[in-house]
């Protein structure tokens, strides 16, 4: 049976400043216009998620690929994960320091590995050895988060020394026209992490999650409260039990948000669920398994975007 195909992308939920609404809003734009040219020509939803995915690691005012926020010692240390919804099959990556685009190697360990997560040197004995490039980790930083980073050691870790955010981590969900879903999740991770400190995003069901019987989810905010409630995996049961009750046929497509409520409702429950046991800060994007939206943050903003029904690519910060 054929599916109409969606996708939903973020860019971080966190305090975005005035200033830097316009380039999250256009990452967001692009990254949409990357996936959705793939899955429109009836492409697969990993290739999407991986496409969406790299261009927001690409771009600076995101924290993750290059550009992102430092570690303590002053070097981008990345994490990256894809799942599969139809086989709960993931691939993880964390603690990388030569890699342009982790989602690249999080696809590989996904496809081509015995394991489901690779960390560190390992990951990128294993990048090696399947074709993904590495680079010389001075290559990821970027200017303005080298300028924060100074401040922050000169002066106590302030975050009016990151243009006022702690976050910007990328995700995107996609289904194809096959049925097939596939989330995903890359971030740098918290400013002035301790080298070795690994979050939510790679962590099967903290960061990402995905059961092609219920959905998938992307999330961000702050890591150690996210594993605390397993928010994915959290806001993908939400969408299981909701599922009974969706009246949204399958063939109508990614729907307007009154349309579409138990998805929208689902994403709420999982931010409540986070505020309510951890009292922390975050944000998800999801598609149930029928391509229908959802999204919540309980910070200022969130960067976010998902291709409504006819179509248009529709972006908001
Ligand atoms: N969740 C990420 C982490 O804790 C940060 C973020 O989402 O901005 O590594």
């Amino acid at each position: 049976m054929k599916t109409k195909p969606s996708l939903i992308v973020h860019g971080g939920a966190w305090d975005i400043p005035d200033e830097a609404v316009d380039a999250c809003n256009s990452g967001c734009q692009r990254a949409l216009a990357a996936g959705w040219s793939i899955l429109s020509g009836g492409g697969s939803a990993l290739d999407a998620v991986e496409a969406a995915i790299v261009v927001l690691e690409d771009d600076p005012v995101f924290d993750a690929g290059y550009g992102s926020h430092l570690n303590l010692d002053g070097w981008v240390e990345c994490d990256a994960i894809v799942m599969d919804g139809a086989t709960l099959r993931a691939g993880s990556v964390a603690a990388l320091h030569h890699v342009r685009n982790p989602i690249r190697l999080a696809r590989k360990v996904l496809e081509q590995c015995p394991h489901m997560m690779l960390v560190g040197e390992g990951a990128e004995r294993f990048a090696t050895s399947h074709a993904v490039p590495l680079c010389d980790p001075k290559e990821l930083i970027a200017e303005s988060e080298w300028q924060a980073w100074q401040l922050c050691k000169q002066d106590e870790h302030a975050s009016a020394h990151h243009r006022g955010h702690e976050q910007g981590t990328v995700g995107a969900v996609a289904i194809d026209s096959h049925g097939a879903l596939f989330a995903a999740t890359s971030t740098g991770g918290t400013c002035c992490k301790l080298p070795g400190r690994v979050g939510d995003s790679p962590l099967i069901g903290c960061g990402c999650y995905a059961d092609s019987e219920a959905g998938g989810v992307s999330a961000t905010g702050y890591g150690e409260a996210i594993m605390k409630i397993v928010m994915a995996k959290a806001a993908v049961d939400y969408l299981r039990h909701a599922a009974a009750e969706f009246t949204v046929a399958a063939d109508a497509g990614p729907a307007s948000p009154d349309a579409n409520f138990p998805a929208l409702l689902a994403a709420r429950e999982a931010v409540h669920l986070l505020a309510k046991r951890t009292h922390a800060t975050g944000g998800l994007i999801l598609l149930d398994r029928l391509g229908n939206p959802g999204f919540a943050f309980n910070t200022p903003r969130m960067a976010y975007g998902y291709v409504a029904h006819d179509g248009s690519l529709l972006t908001s910060v």
